[in-house]
């Protein structure tokens, strides 16, 4: 096939949206119910109770059966004596102990791991398949070098963007956020890679690193593409920017929930690139109540994995974000309607009544750069989401700021979050380099209650 189409996939990418691709994802759906039905027995069980069978269509179904949340995984845990394994073997298709090719999983703050497993179908078809098509999207081709920068255990960054990389048949380089800054930019030197991938906090903590590590800038580098995902940050304008110049790269935003960005100048959000594979779907975060999928809508993303056999942990179960979507055509015409993260559900904070996201005050930060660092806390003292004004922040000023204008600075930042945030935060200055990095997912919270 030509290297100069514009999808991975010419059989499916160009039909999302259509009443074919509906058809494509009732049918898939109808395999998966029958599938959960005979062979998952939290499902079995579940289905009767909510009336399902292998003819609900998915508007029934997001009706029917109730979003799986973290408090129920918790309830299978208990009812299986703590023992994850079993817990998991009632929730998929497949046997748990012998069918499985990966399990990742993500932990909370507190309690069990949350697993996500996979067979070889998921691995290959269902996430290597829709990771394929982001690199694809991303200009990625079999003659690139990638060098992946996401820590291993991460759910989708981790192994199954390999999948996905070795799909297209690109070189991949992995070195892993274990690694460390000056592992990732020595193994750069050697192997020249066109690509990376990694968290923004790698991204921007590489620009910093790189003059003392290498003794030259990362647009030395030679990357062309950088793909970030694995938290927010690569759709904030200032974040792009500055990642874009000091790399001399074009930067794609990715998320797991199968979405990537596309090169239109503005950021759009993320394009849904697998309607044939996964269903993303809506919720009210509060009540859980499904919501219209419609233009402009925020609300916490569900998903539904229609093909594929194990990550059938992954139905009507949400990752605690919460997102807007876009059902209008990109400007940039390709297809898959699109998704712009608002915040995660546990990161919610309301300031007097005000709903905040730590990524808002992120975005407002980043616009005083190079007056701050970009680097910044949000303070703690009581647990969230109730915060007692004034929202306390820690933030790095810039390293050429002298001290009589920190002051004035501090007052200009507050009016700017008033403006665009409704709250008026007590800005707290430290000095450069006083915050801690990450080559992980990058720390927003300090929360002194913990040490209390
Ligand atoms: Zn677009």
């Amino acid at each position: 096939m030509k290297d100069d189409r514009p999808y991975w996939n010419m059989e499916m990418e160009p039909k999302f949206n259509t009443p074919e691709m509906r058809e494509i994802q009732e049918t898939k759906l109808r395999g998966k119910l029958k599938a959960l039905r005979e062979r998952a027995p939290y499902y079995t069980k579940l289905f009767k109770q909510c009336g399902v069978n292998e003819k609900t269509s998915f508007e029934e179904l997001r009706r029917a059966i109730p979003v799986f949340t973290k408090a129920d995984w918790r309830e299978i845990v208990k009812a299986h004596n703590g023992d994850i394994l079993e817990a998991m073997d009632q929730i998929i298709p497949v046997n748990a102990y012998e069918d499985l090719y990966l399990v990742a999983s993500t932990t909370g703050t507190t309690g069990e791991p949350e697993p996500y497993p996979f067979t070889q179908k998921d691995l290959w078809d269902v996430y290597g398949e829709a990771l394929a098509r982001y690199n694809w999207r991303a200009g990625l081709r079999s003659n690139d070098r990638m060098l992946h920068c996401f820590a291993l255990s991460m759910v989708i960054a981790g192994i199954p963007t390999l999948i996905g990389a070795f799909k297209l048949g690109c070189m991949v380089i992995p070195v892993g956020a274990e690694g460390g800054t000056e592992r990732i930019l020595k193994t750069a030197g050697y192997y020249k890679p066109t690509a990376l991938m990694g968290t923004p906090s790698l991204a921007l903590y590489l620009i910093e690193k790189a003059p003392e590590a290498l003794g030259a800038d990362v647009g030395k580098m030679g990357i062309k593409t950088i793909l970030c995902g694995g938290e927010p940050g690569a759709g904030l304008p200032e974040v792009r920017r500055r990642i874009e110049s000091a790399f001399g790269c074009k930067l794609f935003d990715v998320g797991g929930a199968l979405g990537i960005s596309c090169d239109h100048q503005e950021y759009q959000g993320l394009h849904q690139v697998g309607d044939d594979l996964m269903i993303l779907d809506l919720v009210d975060p509060d009540t859980k109540e499904p919501l219209p999928f419609e233009n402009g809508r925020k609300g916490e993303m569900v998903l539904t994995t229609i093909d594929g056999d194990a990550f059938g942990g992954a139905f009507r179960r949400s990752p605690g974000d919460i997102i807007q979507i876009f059902t209008d055509p990109c400007p940039c015409g390709r297809s898959g309607f699109r998704y712009k993260f608002v915040g995660r559900v546990d990161d919610m904070l309301k300031v007097k009544g005000v709903m905040v996201y730590p990524d808002m005050i992120r975005k407002v930060i980043e616009s005083f750069v190079p007056q701050v660092t970009g680097q910044f806390r949000i303070v703690l003292d009581e647990p969230p989401p109730r915060v007692v004004p004034p929202l306390k922040l820690k933030v790095e000023h810039g390293a050429d700021i002298p001290e009589n204008k920190l002051k004035g600075l501090a007052s200009e930042m507050a009016e700017a979050m008033s403006k665009d945030i409704k709250i008026r935060p007590e800005i707290i200055w430290v000095s450069p380099n006083e915050l801690e990095r990450s080559t992980y997912k990058g720390k927003v919270f300090e929360k002194t209650y913990e040490n209390k």
